[in-house]
C-alpha cells in the first residue's frame, strides 16, 4: 500500500518533457523550439494542476506565459550578466544556505528546487539541492552567532518542496534561537500544488508563531478552490499571510487584473505587501513592465478599492530593494544604481524576497 500523501504523489507527476507537454497543450512551433533550446539551462517543469488552469485555445493566456518556455527567453540584453539579484547573491553568502545582506534579518535557504519553473524567475534553472547536515549546522550557527538577527526569512525556492519533517527541523531550530523574533516562510509551491497545504503542515507551522507565510501570486486565476481551502486552514490557525509578487508584462500589468487578485486575496486574509517592478533576470526581459506602466497600474488602484488592497510598489537594482514612495520607478532605480555600495547595508534598506520574483 502506498503511504505517500497526495502532495508527494503530485510532486512526482510533474511535466518535464516537451513531448508530454505537447500532448497536453499542443505547443506552438516557437514553444517547441524554445523548450528544446532551453532544455539544459532553464528546463521546463510544470505541475498538472497549473497546466489545468491554462486555456489551451489561447496562445496569449497569461497562465501559459508563466510556465511554458518561449522564444523570447533566448534573447539577451546588453549587460545581462549584471542581473539584479542572481550574481549579487554570492557576495552576501557567508556560509551555504545563508544570504545576509541587511542588519536584523537574513535569508535562510534550506533547499533549491521548485514544483514548477516560473519562466520569469532567475532560479528557474537551479538544480534541486538540499543543505547537507554540516552545511545546515554551519548555517544555524551563523544565525546563533549574529545576535542582531531578529527576522529569518525561510526561502528557496522552495521551502515547501521539503517534506514536513525536514522543514520542521529547520523552522524549529531557528525558532529555538532566542534572539530570532519572527520567521517568514516565502513560497509559491502551493500555487502549483495546492495539496501541499495539509492539516499536518498547518499544525506544524502554527507551533512556531509568530510565523508569517508569504505567497507570490501573479494572477487571480491562480486562486483555485483547492488552494482557497489550504489558505483558509492557515488563516484559521492564526498564521499571518502576505502577498508579494512581480508585475509581469502581458500577465498582470493591468489594474483590473491586480484589483481582482488583491481583492480575492484579502477575502482570504492574505494582505498585499509588495508589487515588484523591474527585476532583470536572464531570459526574462520580455516580462519587464516599463516604469510608467508599473506606477500607473498600481496607482490606478488608489481609491478604487480598500486601502489594504494596494501593495507597496518596489523595485530592485543590484539586489537592493526600495519602496517607490512618491518616486517614479525610474527615480527609484536611479537612486539605487548611483549610490555607493556600502550604503546598501543601512537599516533603511529593506531586504530581498523569496526567489526575488518570489519566491
Ligand atoms: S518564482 Fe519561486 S517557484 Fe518560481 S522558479 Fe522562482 S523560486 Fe521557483
Amino acid at each position: 500500500m502506498d503511504h505517500r500523501e497526495q502532495w508527494q504523489l503530485d510532486y512526482e507527476r510533474l511535466i518535464t518533457t516537451r513531448a508530454e507537454l505537447d500532448r497536453i497543450l499542443k505547443l506552438t512551433d516557437g514553444e517547441k523550439k524554445a523548450s528544446d533550446a532551453l532544455r539544459s539551462a532553464y528546463p521546463l517543469k510544470i505541475s498538472r494542476h497549473y497546466l489545468d488552469l491554462i486555456d489551451p485555445g489561447d496562445p496569449d493566456d497569461p497562465i501559459r506565459k508563466i510556465v511554458v518556455p518561449s522564444m523570447a527567453e533566448l534573447s539577451t540584453r546588453p549587460g545581462e550578466s549584471d542581473d539584479d539579484v542572481h550574481e549579487d547573491e554570492a557576495k552576501y553568502q557567508p556560509v551555504p544556505g545563508i544570504i545576509h545582506r541587511y542588519p536584523g534579518k537574513l535569508l535562510f535557504i534550506p533547499a533549491l528546487g521548485c514544483p514548477s519553473h516560473c519562466r520569469f524567475c532567475f532560479r528557474k534553472g537551479r538544480k534541486v539541492k538540499h543543505l547537507s547536515e554540516d552545511e545546515g549546522k554551519a548555517a544555524l550557527d551563523y544565525i546563533r552567532e549574529h545576535k542582531e538577527i531578529r527576522d529569518v526569512i525561510v526561502t528557496g525556492g522552495e521551502p515547501l518542496y521539503l517534506g514536513d519533517d525536514e522543514l520542521e527541523h529547520w523552522i524549529s531550530s531557528i525558532h529555538a534561537i532566542e534572539h530570532v523574533e519572527i520567521i517568514r516562510v516565502t513560497s509559491r509551491a502551493a500555487i502549483y500544488v495546492p495539496s501541499r497545504i495539509t492539516e499536518k503542515l498547518v499544525a506544524m507551522l502554527r507551533q512556531y508563531r509568530p510565523l508569517y507565510m508569504t505567497f507570490s501570486f501573479v494572477h487571480p486565476r491562480e486562486i483555485t478552490p483547492d488552494l482557497e481551502r489550504g489558505i483558509r486552514m492557515m488563516a484559521d490557525a492564526g498564521i499571518v499571510m502576505l502577498q508579494q509578487g512581480p508585475l509581469l508584462r502581458g500577465v498582470n500589468d493591468d489594474p483590473g487584473v491586480l484589483k481582482e487578485l488583491y481583492e480575492k486575496l484579502v477575502t482570504l486574509q492574505v494582505l498585499p505587501y509588495y508589487a515588484i517592478w523591474g527585476i532583470h533576470s536572464p531570459g526574462a526581459e520580455h516580462f519587464i513592465v516599463d516604469g510608467q506602466t508599473a506606477s500607473a497600474v498600481v496607482g490606478a488602484l488608489e481609491n478604487q478599492t480598500s486601502g489594504f488592497c494596494v501593495p507597496h510598489l518596489i523595485t530592485i537594482a543590484r539586489g537592493d530593494k526600495v519602496r517607490m514612495m512618491g518616486w517614479s520607478p525610474e527615480q527609484a532605480a536611479a537612486h539605487l544604481k548611483n549610490r555607493p555600495r556600502e550604503e546598501s547595508s543601512t537599516p533603511s534598506s529593506i531586504g530581498l524576497m523569496h526567489g526575488a520574483p518570489h519566491k
